[in-house]
Order: structure tokens, then C-alpha cells, then sequence
């Protein structure tokens, strides 16, 4: 049989489980190199190498972001990559929010994309098996979907029918990466992700969306075997960077100490961080400064 290879996408909305399953599939926490991408549009987040095909992961910047200007920029971009990829995975979970969510991404990108997509029903072991027909009955309705799998990404459950489907739709071609190659995210992206995660998983309501994180300095100190990260979180408001810094710095401070602790687990190694908050207003209606804060490729 010939080797297939191609690029998959997997969208859904916030936390139903995507970052579980591609995890759950490489078999590991993306590891981390620092090689150039290959390709100047899509971002890596992960390849699988097995005997007969290579699956390339790519990440689709923009599917549920924040409103604006930057919105449309990134729904946009976000049609694009998808319409260029071989195969979509589409997961939603099957509970009511999760539904709708999932409802709004088909109206909002799919209903665009002529990719064969597949739509993966998540954490089907938090339910009964009889909900899961009317799920499927309808959003089968909604989008042509090639095919409907029920998954458990927690647990396992179901993911060698992922890759059976992911395969009838791939075409054949070569192993565009070596074997050994499985991210092409930079040290420094994967870093400033985690503090942006951090922040917003500390502030409320408008303030999430205006958080970006740069990485300014990464530097290694040999002699005490631990590597110094300065980062800056920036915000649109002074009011925004008053509500990140905290009481005393008490917020600032326990961003710090959350991120810290799974940089060091990311890179083995002891980390000193500091964290700086700056304010940028309005970046996010400005197209010129997204590239300085390495939100546009
Ligand atoms: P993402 O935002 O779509 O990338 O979602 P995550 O992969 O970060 O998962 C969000 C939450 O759902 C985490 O707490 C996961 O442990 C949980 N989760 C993911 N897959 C499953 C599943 O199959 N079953 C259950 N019960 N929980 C899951
Ligand atoms: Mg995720």
C-alpha cells in the first residue's frame, strides 16, 4: 500500500478536548525543538509517524477568539488554513454548552469549507449511550460531516477509528518531516502560551481577550543549571494592567508562580521569571502591532 501523509486539523470549541486527543495520540505532551518552520502558513503543533502514514497536526489560529477587528482577522485566517488542510476534525462534547458552541463554529467556519471533515462526539464516557443518537442525528443535519465518531480522548477510547478515518481521506504522499521531528512550536511561543493561559485563568471578563505574552528574554545560566525568562504580558487598559498586577502584586505574583512552575516542568530545568505588564491600546484593532506580538505569521 502506498505511504499517505497530509495535514489535519482539529477544531472544536474550548475545552472539549482537543489538546487531549492530539496529546493522547502522539502518545506524549508535545516535546519541544526549536526548528524553523517548514511551511510558512500553518503552525505544527504536532506529526505522527506510523509504518504507513504521517500525520501532520496543525493549529488553527483564531476559532474562538475575541471580538473586534482582530476577530475578523483571525476568522479569516482560520477559514483559510482550514481550507487548506486534508482533513478536519471537528470535535464537540455532548453537553449544552458544548452543543451549542459547537453549532456556532459550523455556521461560522465549516459551513465554508468544502474538506472532508469528521466530527468526533468527546467524553462519552459522561454519558448514557440512547443521548448520544439524537447528538448525532442532529448535527448530521447541520453539516455533511464523513463521518461520526464517539470518543473518549480522556480515556482512550475509540482513537484507533480516528486514525482509521483520518486514513481514507488522506492522499498519498511522502514523509514531509523526519521521524524524530514531532513540534515545530519555538521554546519561547510554548512559554509565553503558558503565562497568556495563566493570565486568563486568573481575570474575568474583558480582560482575557486582551492579554498577549512575549517572551523578551530567554537566557541560560550555566553555572546554577537554570535558565532566566523575562516575559511581558501585555493589555489594552491601565485599568487591565492594575487588575494583572493585583492587590500588592498578589495576581502578578501567583501568574508568576503557576507559569514558573510548568515552565520548569516543560524544559527539566529551574526558571527564574519575570514577568512585566505593559499596556498597548487598542492592539488588538491594529494589524501593525500583532506582528510584534508574534500573533500574526
Ligand atoms: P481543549 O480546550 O479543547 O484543548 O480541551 P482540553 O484538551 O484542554 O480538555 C478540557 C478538559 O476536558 C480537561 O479537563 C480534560 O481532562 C477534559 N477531557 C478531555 N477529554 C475528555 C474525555 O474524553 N472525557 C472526560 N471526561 N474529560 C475529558
Ligand atoms: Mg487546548
Amino acid at each position: 500500500m502506498a505511504f499517505k501523509s497530509g495535514f489535519v486539523s482539529i477544531i472544536g470549541a474550548p475545552n472539549v478536548g482537543k489538546s487531549t486527543l492530539l496529546n493522547a495520540l502522539l502518545q506524549q505532551k508535545i516535546a519541544i525543538t526549536s526548528t524553523k518552520p517548514q511551511t510558512t502558513r500553518h503552525k505544527i503543533k504536532g506529526i505522527l509517524n506510523l509504518p504507513e502514514m504521517q500525520l501532520i497536526f496543525i493549529d488553527t489560529p483564531g476559532i474562538h477568539e475575541a471580538s473586534i477587528e482582530y476577530n475578523k482577522y483571525l476568522v479569516k485566517l482560520a477559514v483559510e488554513t482550514l481550507q487548506e488542510v486534508d482533513v478536519i476534525l471537528f470535535m464537540i462534547e455532548p453537553f449544552p454548552w458544548g452543543l451549542s458552541e459547537g453549532k456556532k463554529i459550523i455556521s461560522t467556519y465549516l459551513s465554508q469549507v468544502k474538506v472532508p471533515c469528521i466530527l468526533l462526539i468527546n467524553k462519552v464516557d459522561k454519558i448514557a449511550k440512547p443521548q448520544l443518537l439524537p447528538i448525532i442525528e442532529e448535527f448530521n443535519k447541520l453539516y455533511p460531516f464523513k463521518a461520526t465518531l464517539p470518543i473518549s480522548a480522556k480515556k482512550q477510547a475509540g482513537l484507533e477509528d480516528v486514525l482509521k478515518e483520518i486514513a481514507a481521506y488522506l492522499p498519498e504522499g511522502p514523509r514531509y518531516y523526519p521521524e524524530g521531528l514531532i513540534t515545530d512550536i519555538t521554546e519561547r511561543q510554548l512559554i509565553a502560551e503558558i503565562i497568556r493561559e495563566k493570565a486568563i485563568e486568573y481575570t474575568k471578563e474583558e480582560v482575557p481577550y486582551s492579554i498577549a505574552t512575549v517572551v523578551e528574554e530567554y537566557r541560560e545560566i550555566p553555572e546554577k543549571k537554570m535558565v532566566y525568562i523575562g516575559a511581558v504580558i501585555y493589555v489594552e487598559k491601565d485599568s487591565q494592567k492594575g487588575i494583572i498586577i493585583g492587590k500588592k502584586g498578589k495576581m502578578i505574583k501567583d501568574i508568576g508562580q503557576m507559569s514558573r512552575k510548568e515552565i520548569e516542568n516543560l524544559l527539566g530545568c529551574k526558571v527564574y521569571l519575570e514577568l512585566f505588564v505593559r499596556v498597548k491600546p487598542h492592539w488588538r484593532r491594529d494589524p501593525r502591532t500583532w506582528a510584534e506580538l508574534g500573533l500574526k505569521q
